[in-house]
């Protein structure tokens, strides 16, 4: 696989970062994920504009302009001939002297890019459904900033599939805030779209946006709001959304069925009109 690294297309082997950059020492440091879909970018300006709001909350320097990032991204698609799949880019702080205080803003960032093949949009997953586990809440306050602080989010899957399930759903003060990696949604029984609000305690997904507006579009309601774990139990439908799942349905809880423990008709609608649109509109 060819990554590529401040400027350069290498080999992974030959790929070198230090040891004192503050994305290894810190976790100082932001990432975005953009889906190919026949060698395509989907919502790429949307990505970027949330990197943009990353970098500028966290003070860091900016890597490159949304164009030259663009020509990045296509360049290193077409080395690794991905048609379908995931391109991964990390900004981090550079590197520096280990210590607590940020180095001069003249310390150059490191931008490191890599791609992963897979099939997203024929998954098994899409038929099926997914299972969640509840797991509380433990990750910082700034969740609507992308960083790669993922230790927690990490641990909390691995817990949910050592409990026999595919996934976790983090709740805290009673309510759900969103997956691991991926936003959390419901449809009640009289077919609202109900969806936590944007604030500091979730990651504001560029995929849960497109959903949201598709949605609306089709004429279903939409609450923007909080909701519980028991909400979530009696829901008709649960889903996820993110760059690399798309929509995927909840079908369990905590070992309980989500309404009759399928995919429903108003997720798979979703599903299909989102992947119809990303696929219209990618560049
Ligand atoms: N929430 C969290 C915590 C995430 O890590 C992600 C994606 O990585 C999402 C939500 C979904 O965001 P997007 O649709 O932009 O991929």
């Amino acid at each position: 696989r060819i990554v590529y690294v401040n400027g350069a297309y290498l080999p992974e082997a030959e790929a070198r970062i230090s040891v004192f950059d503050r994305g290894f020492l810190f976790a100082d440091a932001v990432y975005e994920v953009t889906t190919v879909l026949g060698g395509k970018l989907i919502d790429f300006r949307a990505h970027m504009a949330r990197l943009d709001r990353s970098l500028s909350e966290l003070k860091l320097p900016t890597p490159a302009s949304h164009d030259e990032l663009l020509a990045i991204h296509r360049e290193l698609a077409a080395r690794n001939g991905v048609d379908e799949g995931l391109i991964y880019m990390q900004v981090t702080r550079g590197a520096a002297d280990r210590d607590f205080l940020f180095p001069p803003q003249d310390t150059p960032p490191s931008l490191v890019l890599f791609t992963q093949t897979m099939a997203l949009r024929d998954k098994p997953a899409a038929r099926t459904g997914i299972r969640v586990a509840s797991m509380p809440d433990l990750r910082w306050g700034r969740r609507d900033i992308k960083t790669v602080q993922l230790l927690y989010p990490s641990m909390a899957k691995t817990e949910a599939v050592r409990r026999g399930a595919d996934d976790a759903w983090l709740v805290e003060d009673g309510v759900v805030t969103e997956g691991t990696s991926n936003n959390a949604h419901i449809v009640t029984a009289d077919g609202t779209l109900i969806t936590r609000d944007l604030s500091h305690s979730i990651l504001h997904g560029i995929t849960r946006a497109a959903v949201l507006r598709l949605a609306a579009d089709s004429g279903l309601k939409i609450e923007e709001r909080s909701f519980t774990l028991d909400e979530a139990k009696a829901a008709k439908e649960a889903f996820i959304t993110s760059a690399s799942a798309f929509v995927l349905p909840v079908v369990s809880i905590d070992g309980a069925a989500v309404g009759d423990g399928a995919p429903g008709p108003v997720v798979r609608k979703l599903r299909e009109i989102y992947i119809e649109e990303a696929v219209r509109t990618a560049i």
